[in-house]
């Protein structure tokens, strides 16, 4: 699978249909990453988003995909934010784009940061990724191991004001309490409300505070050295741009005669798909085009396994003490057949013992035949 991921000239022919077909996501690219095999399968994606109400994460995640995902979105006043605990929303889209497809869940964490009170406000949010985790776990431990449906969370775009001067004590908390469980990316939210400068100082101090606390979001495999010094420095650009800055529309405007994604301001306007305005490109390139799979190999390779060893340990610690298994994933009891079942199976037994020697019986007869 690793070998075919994206490759040089993948990554080129990506730009290349990216500059001349504006209006795909982009997801169309994905065979390149994986074995064509799984097209006709297609694929799936499970991408979280957390940050306070009112970042424009909805924005984001309608612009991403091209998709408006929230109709039926109801905001909540101040007075029923008080004491609001945190949901999980999920939303479900299938997007076809050039015979490929997708099944794209989007796990929305409304209410999280909007309480007065914020104290462990990530939990459920936590609660939610081991859930999906012990799922899988039972679903994989069992008899229909084929058609399990994965419901893990492969990414959480974490979303950070860009007002203060770095992380808040709830951006840490966040980020310290998910990074085992779920490949976290940091985003600078609504980037048009600072300066280019600013952008690069608050970058600077979110990368400086996020090794200071030990938070470990999520690391882009390293080039190969092989590759071409044009990918290479694509790939050191993209490294080097994190937390992506960016910015959300839902609206097209005109701009330079062209219609495209942006924020018409009564001083000028601000295109979300222009590198030079924000990261936004960046990040949809990475995550749908060049990265979705790495993503995917991440939680199932080191998140999933960790909870997995896990389980396993504390079954084994479990049988150590009590020297009887008792699994954190209860075992189901098996049925034992009442008589009548049994009665039939001891018919079919003998069935299947006659015919296995009327069987025999032709074959020599054939066999005598033959001779
Ligand atoms: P959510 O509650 O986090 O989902 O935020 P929304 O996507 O609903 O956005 C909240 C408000 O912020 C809306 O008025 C959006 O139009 C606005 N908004 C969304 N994205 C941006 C952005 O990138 N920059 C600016 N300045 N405003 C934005």
């Amino acid at each position: 699978w690793l070998s075919l991921c994206v490759s040089q000239k993948d990554l080129l022919e990506n730009l290349r249909h990216w500059l001349f077909s504006k209006q795909y996501v982009g997801f169309a690219t994905l065979p390149n990453q994986v074995h064509r095999k799984s097209v006709k399968k297609g694929f799936d994606f499970t991408l979280m988003v957390a940050g306070e109400s009112g970042m424009g994460k909805s924005t984001l995640v309608n612009s991403l995909f091209l998709t408006d995902l929230y109709k039926d979105r109801k905001l909540l006043n101040a007075e029923e934010r008080i004491n609001q605990t945190v949901e999980i929303i999920k939303h479900t889209v299938d997007i076809e784009e050039k015979g490929v497809k997708l099944k794209l869940t989007i796990v929305d964490t409304p209410g999280f940061g909007d309480a007065v009170n914020n104290n462990e406000c990530w939990k459920p949010i936590t609660d939610y990724i081991d859930q999906q985790f012990e799922q899988y776990f039972r679903d994989e431990s069992g008899l229909n191991r084929k058609n399990i449906q994965d419901n893990r969370v492969h990414c959480c775009l974490y979303f950070i004001p860009p007002f203060g001067h770095g992380l808040r004590p709830v951006d840490v908390e966040f980020m310290k309490a998910l990074h085992e469980k779920v490949n976290i990316i940091p985003l600078i939210a609504k980037a048009d409300c600072l300066t280019p400068n600013e952008i690069k100082k608050l970058k600077d101090r979110i990368r400086e505070e996020i090794d200071k606390f030990g938070i470990k979001v999520y690391q882009f495999p390293e080039c190969d050295s092989d590759e071409d010094e044009e990918f290479k420095q694509l790939d050191k650009e993209l490294k080097e741009c994190t937390p992506f800055a960016v910015i959300g529309s839902n609206t097209v405007v005109e701009a330079r005669g062209q219609r495209v994604r942006g924020r018409l301001y009564p001083w000028g306007i601000v295109e979300v798909e222009n590198q030079s305005h924000c990261d936004f490109v960046k990040l949809r390139n990475m995550l749908i085009r060049s990265h979705m799979h790495d993503l995917k190999d991440v939680t199932c390779d080191v998140h999933y396994e960790n909870y997995r060893a896990q389980c396993i340990q504390e079954m084994t610690s479990k049988l150590a003490q009590d020297n009887r298994m008792e699994s954190p994933i209860p075992i189901l009891p098996l049925s034992t057949p009442d008589v009548d079942t049994e009665k039939l199976i001891k018919m079919k037994d003998e069935e299947l013992k006659r015919m296995q020697e009327m069987l025999n019986k032709m074959q020599q007869q054939m066999h005598d035949k033959e001779q």
